[in-house]
């Protein structure tokens, strides 16, 4: 009998712990839902503001003090950039830092990537010069032109769809890309024939004010940070991209000890999308003592649609997480997100991640997966534990 009760015993806590996690896995998912629909978290938009209030609020409900830290920096705005070639008009991206600009002249296929030595026997002055991308860097690519006299330049993608991309460096001439399905053919088009083209570089850069949304465990210098970016791509609701990981880190702090809360800020960055600006305005606002005191930067960002979870970063923590999960994944020298912020001031930082999915960018990421949600925020739990040393 008495065995028959401890058994009973037994099944009821491990029913009860079942229970709490599914509850607390679905308060996640709820929250990813809340976040996507809200719509497209685009910086600088009204979207992005009501989910920054809603996160603000949602760390209050456990108890910790919140700011919103407001940051501004430019983006291009396109008013209908576009290359015509006779009666067909092509839509087109202005680099930024290219010259805004309406020109027309005839039209010249450099050779290779349009490298300065691409131009020794080419005469290109006064000319539209369109050039394949790849091999150089971009700034490279239209300084070489613009040396050789090229009134314009045209980059043609080297995949199918469209490109934005940035200079790094102001041009007195307009710099545009076309898709590589719309200037493949036209490519063509330049080396057989004669061919006029009117570039218009039609952009003006508008000031953004971002927000990344503080929530701090205690007063006290934070040990950890966990981060996650918020904000989304113009037109995708970033339900995996990245409600996952703002969702994660919000249910992490829900579920932390508050012994270990208090050595904790969880940070949701704003204008990730836009390269990583909300975590490098963070990190340049922060003290260097406070850097320096700063055991780790845990990040996550696409946490919760396919593939198992990978980790890529500093050594010492990735070595650490795989003492707590054997056969994880691992990748090397992956910048693409706000641990890179992290790593460039020497904070040990690690980026957990699933990978890049089918819907990565679209509207179709809208939604997420519950298990992978669950596994995500545990193992995030195991590892502030672990690094705090309980
Ligand atoms: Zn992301």
């Amino acid at each position: 009998m008495r065995l028959l009760w401890a058994l009973l015993a037994v099944f009821a806590v491990l029913f009860s712990l079942v229970t709490a996690n599914q509850l607390q896995s679905g308060r996640a998912i709820r929250d990813v839902e809340t976040l996507v629909g809200f719509g497209a978290r685009v910086s600088g938009s009204t979207n992005l503001e009501v989910a920054a209030k809603f996160l603000q609020s949602e760390y209050q409900k456990v108890g910790l003090k919140t700011e919103i830290e407001l940051f501004s920096f430019e983006r291009l705005r396109d008013f209908g950039s576009s290359v015509t070639a006779g009666s067909q008009k092509l839509a087109a991206d202005t680099l930024y830092s290219s010259q805004i600009s309406d020109i027309e002249g005839l039209a010249v296929r450099v050779p290779n990537f349009g490298s300065k030595e691409d131009y020794q026997n080419l005469s290109v002055k006064a000319r539209v010069v369109l050039v394949k991308r790849g091999g150089i860097p971009f700034l490279e690519k239209a300084r070489a032109a613009q040396a050789a006299g090229a009134i314009a330049v045209v980059i043609v993608n080297s995949v199918p769809g469209r490109l934005s991309a940035n200079l790094l460096g102001d041009f007195a001439i307009p710099v545009v890309a076309v898709s590589g399905a719309d200037g493949t053919p036209l490519l063509e088009q330049v080396a057989k024939n004669a061919v006029r083209l009117r570039v218009i570089a039609d952009v003006r850069r508008t000031s953004i004010t971002g927000r990344n949304v503080v929530a701090r465990g205690s007063d006290a210098a934070p040990k950890l940070i966990l981060g996650a970016h918020f904000d989304s791509v113009p037109g995708s609701p970033g339900a995996n991209d990245n409600a996952s990981g703002t969702a994660a880190i919000l249910e992490m702090a829900r579920r932390l000890p508050a012994s270990l809360r208090a050595q904790i800020w969880f940070v949701s960055f704003d204008a990730e999308e836009d390269g990583l600006l909300g975590s490098s305005a963070f990190v340049q606002n922060l003290p260097t003592a406070t850097l320096d005191g700063l055991k780790a930067m845990l990040n996550f960002d696409m946490v919760a649609v396919n593939n198992k979870i990978s980790v890529g970063g500093s050594s010492s923590l990735t070595k650490l997480i795989r003492g707590i999960q054997p056969n994880i994944g691992e990748f090397q020298d992956f910048a693409g997100s706000d641990h890179a912020s992290f790593l460039a001031e020497s904070v040990p930082a690690v980026f957990f991640w699933r990978g890049f999915e089918p819907n990565y960018h679209l509207p179709s990421d809208s939604k997420v997966d519950a298990v992978l949600l669950e596994e995500t925020i545990s193992l995030g739990l195991e590892t502030v534990q672990k690094l705090l040393g309980q």
